[in-house]
């Protein structure tokens, strides 16, 4: 009963609510090398010359390149299932890059992983998307692979909404987002985009080095509404990948 409610209330939502938006998925017609077709603000998936996600093959380390200084804070959890994976948004979290605050707006997860390090794909990610007071984004990935259960994902999976829909207030969930990061901060960083249409370019990435671990039931969990939302990865054309140790 509960899927066919669930169902219900998708068809419900694809059909009014957000009609307005293109329709874009991970496979098929309307799949990652068709988005730039879709609409025609989602051209750059296809024109742009510095798109994520990306192979991390090689790196150039740099002991210079900044701390990453996360200064998030706990508050009630606000988790919405959007149709295209599962999103916590965010208030008052704060990231400094080498003095340059940005704030945590929202988290959300792609199985597996879209970026990949030497051509492996982990099986599952978290994006941390900041944005600063320009409105430029920075975007933390923190990989997972499977092991032990991560305590930290239980309060988001017993809540997430199973059906597409308008965001839940979980007051009884207090939520802290520094608890998905793993102990040491160490990254890959290089410039990017948005990973889903409209993939706008002008985004920095820092894919933290250290995984955290995830249970094969927890990803099981996770893979009833999501399985497979994640954009292969995009060519270099170039660009340099820089390794903060
Ligand atoms: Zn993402």
């Amino acid at each position: 009963m509960q899927n066919r409610l669930s169902l219900f209330a998708l068809a419900l939502f694809s059909c009014s609510a957000f009609a307005a938006a293109p329709h874009w998925t991970y496979e098929g017609a309307h799949g990652p090398a068709h988005w730039s077709q879709i609409a025609p603000e989602f051209k750059e998936c296809a024109l742009g010359h510095a798109q994520s996600p990306i192979d991390i093959r090689a790196a150039r380390t740099d002991a210079r390149a900044p701390e990453l200084g996360f200064h998030y804070t706990a508050q009630a959890l606000r988790i919405v299932n959007n149709g295209h994976t599962v999103q916590v948004n965010e208030d008052g979290g704060m990231l400094d890059i080498g003095g340059h605050p940005y704030r945590l707006a929202q988290f959300h997860f792609h199985t597996p992983s879209e970026e990949r390090i030497h051509g492996r794909a982990y099986d599952m990610v978290a994006h941390l998307v900041h944005k600063d007071d320009a409105g430029k984004l920075a975007v933390v990935a923190v990989l997972f692979r499977r092991g032990a259960a991560n305590p930290a994902l239980d309060p988001l999976l017993a809540n997430m909404p199973l059906g597409e829909g308008p965001e839940h207030r979980v007051d009884a969930v207090n939520f802290d987002a520094a608890s998905l990061l793993p102990a040491k901060h160490g990254y890959y960083h290089f410039a990017g985009s948005l990973t889903t249409p409209p993939c706008s370019e002008g985004v920095a990435w820092y894919v933290l080095k250290d995984p955290v671990t995830v249970s094969a039931a927890q990803l099981a969990q996770l893979h009833k509404l999501y399985n497979h939302n994640n954009r292969p990865v995009q060519a270099l054309n170039g660009r340099s990948v820089i390794e903060h140790p």
